[in-house]
């Protein structure tokens, strides 16, 4: 990523990379996950509604033993998430009432995954699992009762299904895909702004992908009705587990073939043409008006970022 060193070492985006092994072999082995909940290195994340639950010490350490994660509160639910080198991890859902009553702990600390993924608040190793077990709970929390026939579901499989004893329809967690790129044409590109981001933040488009619709669909129709433009070409770049509350950002970059904006004033407060060089300032932290990107943790630093690198050729290859 530091083919350019003027950019320095910036850190890499937040919440993949995960190290855990999630062995879901385990998942249906009700005494295997006993005997894991009782091993002497089973760490638990501690997480309630959009709070995660610190140990505050020297360092923030977000690692619970199972014991003392039951001594913060009533335990909802319980998932395995995997090993870490055969430790196993666990994700705790708790209350948010119990959560309200940590509050007044001085030594604990309660923490948003954002704020942790921005201000580094605990080593980066714990940020993965952490969005793992944030993703999962919530599903778990917005899915107590079935779909199909309103009866209340049951936490099977280790926390990785929900079954209805009524119907018996199985229930899986579900992850949202949004698209998220960068058209670009030429030397330029195009950026947006919603009326939710700081001033002077500029980023990619962005938008869900729609049932019955390819990655590349969702690209050509987000741009259209965003900005605008017509584009051809849409060229995978990555993808970012994006946790709030269960979404997974798969990012483009798109090949224009228009040039005149049309902002859609429902979705974002403006948009216009950028090109490579005001990029790099802004990346840099350089610009005169201090217009700026996302930060590193987000995609859309590292979709904006190749394309300064590497112009156009971003859509070859
Ligand atoms: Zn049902």
């Amino acid at each position: 990523m530091s083919k350019d060193h003027d950019f320095g070492s910036l850190p890499r985006q937040a919440y993949s990379g995960s190290l855990l092994e999630r062995a879901a072999a385990f998942r249906g082995d009700d005494a295997k996950l006993a005997v894991l909940l009782r091993h002497e290195r089973a760490g638990v994340y501690v997480v309630g509604g959009e709070s995660i639950v610190l140990k505050q010490g020297a360092a923030s350490d977000p690692l619970f033993s199972p014991d003392e994660a039951r001594a913060l509160g009533a335990v909802r639910e319980t998932v395995f998430l995997g090993l870490l080198h055969d430790a196993p991890r666990f994700g705790f859902g708790i209350d948010a009432a119990a959560i309200e009553a940590l509050k007044a702990r001085a030594d604990l600390k309660l923490i948003d995954l954002r704020t942790i993924a921005v201000q580094g608040a605990v080593a980066t190793t714990h940020v993965p699992p952490l969005a793992e077990a944030k993703a999962i709970l919530g599903w778990h929390a917005r899915h107590r009762f079935c779909p199909n026939c309103g009866a209340g579901t049951v936490l099977v499989q280790a926390g990785w299904r929900r079954d209805c004893p009524v119907c018996k329809a199985e229930h899986f967690p579900r992850t949202d895909p949004v698209v998220i790129m960068l058209p670009i044409k030429g030397d330029r590109c195009v950026l947006g702004r919603s009326p939710r981001f700081p001033a002077t933040m500029w980023s990619c488009l962005a938008g869900f992908c729609e049932p019955g619709e390819s990655i590349e669909e969702a690209v050509r129709r987000e741009v259209a009705e965003e900005v605008g433009l017509a584009c051809a070409q849409v060229k995978y770049f990555a993808s970012q587990p994006w946790p709030f509350p269960s979404s997974l950002m798969i990012g483009c970059h798109a090949q224009a073939v228009s040039d005149e904006i049309v902002i859609d004033k429902s979705e974002i407060e403006d948009a216009r043409w950028f090109d490579r060089a005001e990029l790099k300032s802004m990346l840099l932290r350089q610009h005169p008006q201090e217009l700026s990107t996302p930060p590193p943790i987000a995609i859309a630093h590292h979709i904006i970022r190749d394309f300064v690198e590497h112009g156009s050729g971003v859509l070859v290859g």
